[in-house]
């Protein structure tokens, strides 16, 4: 999916939709990274486009559950995914908060890039796709190492 004007798939008012929608994605994760007493903005790194891609790849495989206000005919308003190895949800911001993703002990723990279980807890990231927005954790070793870990434990 690409969120352009130039898009022939898109008709005018989807293309609006879908900007709006990105745009007011990218607001909420500059906002949670100034409010959150943990948020912070942190560097690019090419996982986050791998994480993307392997989001992207799953939707066009048809391997994500949709709340019912998301999907084909349906508005372009923002949406959010909670990224785990198991079954993927993407759900309007309503649905959202109405009923947020619960994931299971093991995937809760579970680090989104190498995959091992962390007893520790794992560091919780925020990417916006277009009008989509990932959730999705990082182990402390992982985040260290794309530069997303928290400043006192990152490497010199
Ligand atoms: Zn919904
Ligand atoms: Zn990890």
């Amino acid at each position: 999916m690409t969120a352009t004007t130039d898009n022939p798939f898109l008709n005018f008012r989807d293309a609006v939709e879908l900007r709006i929608a990105a745009a007011d994605q990218q607001r909420l994760v500059r906002r949670i990274a100034v409010e959150h007493p943990d948020g912070r903005a942190v560097p690019a790194h090419t996982w986050y486009q791998q994480l993307a891609a392997n989001v992207a790849a799953r939707m066009r495989a048809g391997n994500i559950v949709l709340c019912p206000h998301v999907g084909p005919g349906r508005s372009l308003g923002p949406m959010h995914c909670t990224y785990t190895a198991g079954p993927m949800e993407l759900q309007c911001r309503t649905c959202l908060a109405a009923v947020p993703p619960r994931l299971n002990p093991i995937d809760d723990n579970t680090c989104d890039r190498c995959g091992v279980y962390s007893r520790r807890g794992l560091l919780i990231g925020m990417l916006p796709l277009g009008p989509i927005l990932i959730g999705f954790g990082l182990c402390r070793s992982c985040a260290g190492e794309i530069g997303a870990g928290r400043p006192e434990t990152q490497a010199a």
